[in-house]
């Protein structure tokens, strides 16, 4: 049995596999510049992070329809089951579904569709986080923020993600103030290519609870002390980190420094179906990698949860961290 844990840095749309996609493109008779699957995987190398969004926006076409979402998540939610994934907050980017003509309901309608099964299904509770796409515009955020009003009931929270360097978070001041004004919660990419001032904006600017990445937050000791004082969570993606060049080799990931200098941190898979992991295969390549003791795999998972938008819900936090804390590793 797989630790139990929470996913809280996960993009819907990373989950697409090659397999998937090539049946979507079928079904909706997109044509995709790839032979198979085997070509495909192929592309999967990349040099940085902006070679991994290109090719992750050019196979977003094959998904056009409320049943292309839901079939998308329904995937997802099994293998995270499988790898002990007990709560998943989910990212979805609604911007790069309308700039393709598909609209935002249709997307999160599908969405919904598989999360509504989930615990019955997949035994996994879920939340739904909206990203904006970091790289567009601030405006078009807000337009975004607006569309999405409908349904709010859907949604938990905000994030920020896409090409981090030259889009810092105050570009979106407005749009976060606006979102926290609505009752959402906030969380951003910050510091993954970014430098560490990013993740200060993110913090004071954006007003962010947890902060994605966050990994060069390493640079700068004041804000070390800052986010170990404070407990703000990290999610952290470790082979998305060694795919995208952020870090050369995952023994040089520096997860293991950061939990001895007492930051809050969680491992998630960012876009598993690309970056060679979900996120039970990102424990474990840490653990085998750095040598991390059991007992910190389990405040790998404790922190998932305690860093979980569960406020709504205490009982059910409480027992997700009574399963953690009963967990016999080995076992
Ligand atoms: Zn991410």
């Amino acid at each position: 049995m797989p630790l139990p844990k929470a996913e809280l840095h996960l993009h819907i749309e990373g989950t697409l596999e090659p397999e998937l996609a090539f049946a979507l493109a079928a079904r909706n008779g997109v044509e995709l510049p790839y032979a198979d699957t085997e070509e495909l995987r192929k592309a999967y190398q990349f040099s940085d992070l902006q070679s991994f969004l290109d090719l992750y926006y050019e196979l977003m076409a094959v998904l056009r329809t409320e049943q292309d979402f839901e079939e998308l998540t329904d995937a997802y939610l099994e293998r995270a089951a499988a790898q002990g994934v007990r709560h998943a907050e989910i990212f979805f980017d609604p911007q790069a579904h309308m700039a393709r003509g598909v609209g935002i309901g249709t997307v999160i309608e599908g969405l919904g569709r598989a999360l509504d099964r989930s615990e019955e299904r997949h035994g996994v509770s879920t939340q739904l986080i909206m990203c904006f796409l970091r790289d567009q515009s601030a405006e078009s955020a807000m337009e975004t923020l607006e569309a999405a009003k409908p349904y709010l009931n859907r949604i938990v929270g905000v994030g920020l993600d896409s090409a981090e360097v030259g889009h810092p978070p105050v570009k979106f001041r407005e749009v976060y103030e606006a979102a926290a004004a609505l009752g959402l919660r906030r969380v951003a990419h910050a510091g993954e290519e970014g430098p560490p001032a990013y993740i200060w904006e993110a913090l004071d600017v954006l007003g962010v609870e947890r902060v994605d990445h966050g990994l060069r937050a390493m640079e700068d000791q004041e804000l070390v002390e800052r986010l170990v004082r404070e407990r703000v969570p990290l999610t952290l993606c470790p082979l998305s980190n060694v795919r995208l060049r952020a870090v050369d080799v995952l023994e040089q990931h520096p997860l293991g420094r950061m939990l001895d200098a007492g930051l809050m941190c969680t491992v998630n898979s960012d876009d598993p179906a690309y970056f060679g992991g979900y996120v039970g295969d990102n424990f474990h390549a840490v653990r085998d990698a750095l040598g991390l003791e059991l007992e910190q795999m389990r405040v790998l998972a404790r922190n998932s949860f305690e860093a979980a938008f569960l406020e709504h819900d205490e009982g059910r936090r409480g027992r997700y961290l009574a399963e953690v804390e009963a967990y016999e590793f080995g076992g």
